[in-house]
């Protein structure tokens, strides 16, 4: 009789383990840094492949690394996916990040794709482009879309360019710090002065300015290419894409699993699943047209990787991003009433 109950007990604590294990991992909370569309595409794939509630929330860049930094004794999000590496490098010099050494980091195109610590691996590459309205190129005769960093200084851009800002926008910081890795401190910040005065609006988010010069808001915006040609393909906006013949910057998006993390077990199988050609593949069908990081997947779009790339410092980068954000706020433009 006694065994019986024995047995029993064992039983109903194996269930009881059992349960625990499934229901941490039932939940996922991702901070998303894609496109919605993207983000939420990519949700609910994971969630009915995987049978994972997840919970996302679409935040750019630097808004993202300062929630996470608020959150840093409380974390509210498992993961954070997607947005240029060099804010992930910040996050994980802050304590902000756990390791985790996925089995699929095998599949990784190239080494640089992955933190050598495991903190972040890369997910996506894209490269800075610019975007002109060809309705608006068709009112100006004689006017050429921009192809160098000195063109966007041209007059007959001037109050004609919108950009994001840099405090909020992982683009925005991939593009000042492109100038200033191109032409060194003084001058690339001499540019910038110039540039403001080309401005019309900062905007808060990386891709908006895309689609407001898409809808004739202005004549030139500065936005990772990818997303110009989804603008293209996906909404037909009358929109050309030019690049900086004289080398332009790049991103690698991150994902990272957030130090503290509730749901470390579903987390880590999400960062196995982005790893996989398979969920890589699957960018395509939700308007994200940037170049995987994994084997097996077709470049859909290889004119966004087949430019001039600069030798991008993303360790330097993320070293001086919050100084360098400062400096613009003070001496470039401010972060207040960015267009949305
Ligand atoms: N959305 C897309 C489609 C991107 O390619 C990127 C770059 O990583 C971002 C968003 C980053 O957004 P933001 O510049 O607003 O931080």
């Amino acid at each position: 009789m006694k065994q019986r109950y024995g047995y029993i007990g064992v039983l109903l604590l194996c269930v009881l383990v059992l349960a625990a294990c499934q229901r941490g991992s039932r939940e996922l909370n991702v901070l998303c840094t894609v496109s919605e569309e993207w983000c939420q595409g990519m949700t609910a794939e994971f969630a009915s492949q995987f049978n994972i509630q997840v919970n996302s929330v679409r935040m750019s860049t630097g808004e993202a690394l300062a929630r996470l930094r608020e959150e840093r004794d409380d974390p509210q999000f498992d993961i954070w996916w997607g947005g240029p590496i060099d804010s992930y490098i910040v996050a994980q010099n802050e304590g902000l990040l756990q390791a985790y050494a996925s089995p699929n980091h095998g599949n990784l195109l190239d080494a640089r794709y992955r933190d050598p610590d495991n903190y972040w691996v890369g997910v996506y590459v894209g490269s800075l482009g610019f975007c002109t309205n060809t309705e608006w190129l068709a009112d100006n005769p004689g006017v050429e879309p921009p192809r160098s960093w000195d063109d966007l200084l041209r007059p007959e851009f001037e109050r004609q360019i919108i950009m994001a800002h840099p405090a909020t926008s992982g683009t925005a910081y991939t593009f000042l710090s492109t100038l200033l890795q191109l032409r060194g401190d003084a001058p690339g910040w001499a540019y910038m002065q110039d540039f403001s005065d080309q401005v019309y609006q900062f905007s808060r988010s990386g891709s908006a300015p895309a689609t407001f010069v898409g809808q004739g808001e202005a004549a030139v915006c500065i936005v990772f290419s990818h997303d110009i040609i989804q603008l293209i393909e996906d909404h037909q906006l009358p929109l050309v894409l030019s690049f900086p013949e004289e080398g332009t910057g790049y991103e690698i998006g991150g994902l990272a699993i957030i130090a503290g993390a509730r749901h470390t077990d579903a987390a880590q199988k999400w960062v196995d699943w982005a790893l996989t050609a398979e969920a890589q593949a699957l960018g395509a069908r939700y308007g994200s047209y940037q170049a995987p990081t994994v084997h097996g997947v077709a470049l859909r779009y290889p004119e966004i990787l087949e430019v001039n790339l600069i030798d991008y410092d993303f360790v330097g980068s993320a070293a001086r991003k919050d100084a360098l954000v400062q400096q613009f706020i003070n001496e470039i433009a401010t972060a207040d009433n960015l267009k949305q």
